[in-house]
């Protein structure tokens, strides 16, 4: 039997996670609640609707959803338009969204088998070959489906597929030993060097993830670690010069890549559809010396001597 997960999207021609041009595949759930997350469709392990209020051609001329679905007052509508979804008594079916004629109503998530994953991956090999480039796994954290993962990387290096983990590291050893021996490169985030701080932004503290990313420094495995530079969270003087401590003096800098994302506000209307305020708001800040603080925090870690660019680039 093959293994299956619950995969929320799939980019073919992606370039920005990993080298050359790859295909990448988000998995449901994390066991982070980053304020920043993009993503917030990836949070929740199980599949779940989204709600697009706006492309609703209205209950009067339409209905489908509301006539299928198997649970009362799941979906309330006010004045024609769906307002709200209880998300509290879905069931996660689909059959609202598989009935919707204009897509109000999406899917996120998908259960998908290893097979299927591997048909689409298998589309562009010829690209990635050319490329020098493979398959990436995302998430949310994909090793909350290690037992897919691996089947998945397993097949991969059996096409001789380059392979790229991207983790939060916030799970157990046990699940990134299943996915290392088939994995070629492994890129993570170092959030917020603070426990306390780290928990009230991600919802956890960053103990477990110190752990793994020292473990995984002892392995002879390509590391890209990155920062995502949220203004007035993480980008204080303490905040990074703690995180160039952490990489030089116990993961000995042995990474190929820091790499700093800049914020952005994305995902807004994804919170929207899940019912969700979008956590940044009320975050101001000014673009352009946001933008220049980032060059000169990279400057800092390149005069440590530690590697380090502004966004997805390697500098290979
Ligand atoms: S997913 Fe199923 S239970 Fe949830 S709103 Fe749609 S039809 Fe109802
Ligand atoms: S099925 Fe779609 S278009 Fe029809 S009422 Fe429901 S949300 Fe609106």
């Amino acid at each position: 039997m093959s293994t299956e997960g619950i995969v929320f999207n799939i980019q073919r021609f992606t370039i920005h996670d990993g080298p050359g041009m790859r295909t990448e595949l988000f998995l449901k759930g994390c066991p982070l609640r980053c304020r920043w997350c993009s993503n917030p469709e990836s949070q929740k392990p199980g599949i779940e609707p989204g709600l697009y209020k706006k492309k609703c051609i209205g209950l009067k001329q339409c209905g489908a959803c509301k006539a299928v679905c198997p649970k009362d007052n799941v979906l309330q509508f006010f004045r024609n338009k769906p307002v709200r979804l209880e998300r509290a008594d879905c069931q996660g079916c689909m059959v609202c969204g598989d009935n919707c004629p204009s897509d109000a109503i999406r899917s996120w998530g998908k259960k998908m088998s290893v097979q299927e994953c591997m048909e689409i991956i298998l589309r562009d090999k010829g690209y990635y070959e050319e490329s020098g480039g493979g398959v990436t796994v995302s998430g949310g954290e994909p090793l909350l489906q290690a037992d897919f993962v691996r089947e998945l990387f397993k097949r991969c290096k059996e096409e001789n597929i380059h392979t790229c983990l991207e983790s939060t590291f916030s799970v157990s050893w046990n699940e990134v030993e299943k996915v290392l021996p088939y994995t070629d490169l492994v890129i993570s985030d170092l959030k917020l060097m603070n426990s306390t701080k780290h928990r009230v932004y991600t919802g956890v503290g960053n103990e477990l993830i110190r752990e793994n990313l020292k473990k995984l420094s002892g392995q002879n495995i390509d590391t890209i670690l990155r920062i995502p530079v949220i203004p007035h969270i993480n980008d204080d003087e303490e905040n990074i010069k703690a995180s160039a401590d952490f990489i030089k003096e116990e993961l000995n800098n042995n990474i190929e890549v820091l790499q700093l994302l800049s914020f952005m506000r994305l995902g807004i209307e994804k919170y929207e559809s899940l019912g969700q305020e979008y956590p940044m708001k009320n975050l101001k800040f000014n673009r352009p010396s946001f933008q220049r603080r980032v060059e000169k925090i990279a400057e800092y870690f390149n005069e440590r001597g530690i590697k380090c660019l502004v966004g997805t680039r390697t500098g290979k």
